[in-house]
């Protein structure tokens, strides 16, 4: 859907009919008396005023008479304006500031940084006196801008953009000379990439007597970031972020990618733009940090705010001082909305006060009703549908138990090629599947796969809380198959086991005909003859195979339930002891 100005019409003929429209408004659109068209409608037989409401049909008509056109006025319901894809006009962009965050393994110096760039560049005259009210900010280099923000973390970063909120247009990797690598480190490379957003790394502490840069470098190679001077693409910059040392080459990487990006926007449209961070004062209500990513917020703007709704009552940037109106990539601090929003909600400033009230109370509406149905991301069943609806990679997150196999599992998985449609791993790793997983699935719109690792319980709790699917796998032929029939649209029916009952063998009868008869005690549930049975011995299983048949005294019967003796068979299976465990069980098919 695309969200544009509301074209006006020029052609006279036409007369534009609005929901609800009155006899006088009718009138006025005609450019007639109202008067008149009562006169007319009365002599149709019709009892109106100037304020009665006219329909559609019956104005219709009458317009005919002025040889006019009606047409219904279209309207765009606007309630959920995040899913509008924003067009301007080129002419209308101009140049925005790059979008920054910095992410990085704890303690590799990412605050530091954030501090040193704040401190070194904020305009001359107002550096040292000026607290950082807001975690967002702007600094100038060279005379350009860039917004920085601060997000708590890459897990943060993630969950916003799994609601759609993609505010950052740059990464910073940073990474201690010292300590190296580390998987948080991983993490955010797997993150950023999967935002695809470009990647700038920064090798922090280079003053530190410990410090190794080769080997950041080659570490973060193999995560494909090879640094230019090794004949790859990725920016680097040595740096010192509690010594200042280098921070002006990475400003520079940042303003050369933004260059290269020429990100712009429209300043003039109403603002759109996202939520960074929010809280309640007692005094002043809801306080929200927002991201300007598109248009000019003013004082004083009608705003829906996430399902908050209000008027914009005060206007702060990043240094906290009063502003009237913002730019975007520009993040300031607004008052003003009814209640308090969260972190990844988007807004948009309205033109009426009446409409942003009703599109705000409607998402509130929508959100409540919303909260009792379950919603799911990407199953391999509904893969099909999505490839039909154009989708050309299948995000995949792949979880093993050694290296060999999440690299088996990933370049198998990266050949598959089904009509135009790949697969795109966007995390490979060794280790049980994590709740870091699942948010990065939710947000990526990908199935995670478990190669010879099964999720815990809460695990598996939480991927269906979030909708998203965990599929466990042991052969890496399985994968891929399951991957491409799923990719075809034929998946086989997914069977579950389900056990019918237990019973423990007390005594052998040998038969010569029929082999060894297992007089047996149903412990519990049932055992049945046209079922799947499996031998157990000190709790190991033996044998697995299929029930041959079940007696009871010398009939053989369907089915014996818990609490009576009877005979059982095991096909193809003679070797029972007493004291063995026969499990009854069927694999049922699986509702998906
Ligand atoms: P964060 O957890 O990534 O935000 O890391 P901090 O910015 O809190 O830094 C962790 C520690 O590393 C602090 O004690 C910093 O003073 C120190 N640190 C940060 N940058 C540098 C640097 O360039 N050189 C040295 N020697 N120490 C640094």
């Amino acid at each position: 859907k695309k969200l544009m100005s509301n074209t006006p019409t020029n052609n006279s003929n036409i007369v534009l009919y609005k929901e609800n429209m009155s006899i006088g408004d009718l009138a006025k659109e005609l450019g007639v008396s109202a008067a008149e068209i009562v006169k007319k409608l009365f002599s149709q037989g019709l009892m109106v005023t100037i304020n009665t409401p006219i329909s559609y049909e019956n104005a219709e008509i009458l317009v005919l008479d002025y040889n006019k056109e009606l047409k219904k006025e279209e309207t765009t319901d606007v309630t959920n304006f995040e899913q509008f894809e924003i067009i301007d006009a080129e002419e209308d962009l101009v140049k925005r500031a790059p979008v920054v965050t910095i992410m990085g393994h704890v303690d590799h110096g990412k605050t530091t940084l954030l501090d040193t760039i704040r401190k070194s560049n904020v305009a001359s005259g107002e550096a040292g006196g000026i607290t950082q009210a807001i975690s967002a900010y702007q600094v100038k280099h060279n005379g350009e801008t860039i917004t920085f923000i601060d997000t708590p973390g890459h897990a943060a970063f993630t969950e916003m953009r799994a609601r759609g909120a993609s505010i950052t247009d740059i990464v910073i990797i940073i990474v201690a000379a010292d300590d190296g690598v580390m998987p948080q480190t991983r993490e955010v490379v797997d993150h950023a990439k999967a935002a695809n957003v470009p990647i700038i790394v920064a090798i922090n502490k280079i003053d530190k007597p410990g410090a190794n840069v080769e080997k950041v470098m080659t570490d973060l190679s193999e995560l494909g970031l090879t640094p230019e001077k090794w004949g790859g693409d990725t920016l680097y910059n040595e740096i010192s972020a509690k010594n200042a040392i280098g921070i002006d080459g990475l400003l520079e990487n940042i303003l050369l990618v933004a260059e290269l990006k020429d990100y712009k926007a429209n300043p003039n449209r109403y603002a759109v733009g996202t939520v960074i961070e929010s809280r309640l004062d007692k005094h002043l209500g809801p306080i929200v940090t927002v991201l300007i990513q598109n248009g000019t917020l003013r004082l004083g703007d009608p705003i829906v705010v996430g399902n908050a709704y209000g008027k914009i009552r005060t206007l702060k940037n990043s240094n906290g001082e009063e502003i009237t109106s913002a730019i975007p990539s520009q993040p300031v601090e607004i008052t003003g909305i009814n209640e308090v929003p969260v972190a990844g909600d988007k807004f948009m400033a309205f033109e009426s006060e009446k409409q942003a009230r009703s599109i705000g109370e409607e998402r509130k509406k929508q959100a409540r009703l919303k909260e009792n149905t379950s919603k799911t991301v990407l199953t391999l069943d509904a893969l099909f549908s999505k490839i039909q609806e154009g989708v050309k990679e299948i995000n995949v997150i792949i979880k093993a138990d050694v290296n060999g196999s999440s690299e088996a599992v990933k370049n198998s998985l990266e050949k598959i090629e089904v009509e135009g449609v790949k697969v795109n791993v966007i995390r490979s790793s060794v280790g049980g599947i994590t709740e870091g997983d699942v948010v990065l699935a939710k947000a990526s719109n990908a199935i995670i796969i478990g190669f010879n690792v099964r999720p815990s319980n809460s695990i598996k709790d939480y991927a269906e809380e979030q909708g998203v699917e965990i599929r466990p796998y042991n052969i890496i032929y399985k994968v891929v198959e399951e991957m491409e029939a799923a990719m075809k649209g034929m998946l086989d029916p997914e069977y579950e086991e389900k056990v019918l009952g237990n019973a423990e063998i007390r005594q052998l009868f040998k038969f010569s005909k029929v082999g060894v008869i297992a007089g047996s005690y149903v412990t519990d549930g049932i055992i049945k003859r046209d079922s799947k049975a499996r031998v157990m011995r000190d709790g190991i299983v033996i044998y697995d195979g299929n029930i041959g048949s079940v007696q009871r005294e010398k009939d053989s019967v369907k089915e014996v339930k818990k609490g009576l003796e009877c005979g059982i068979t095991i096909e193809n299976f003679n070797d029972i002891k007493v004291g063995d465990i026969i499990e009854s069980y069927e694999m049922v098919e699986k509702e998906r």
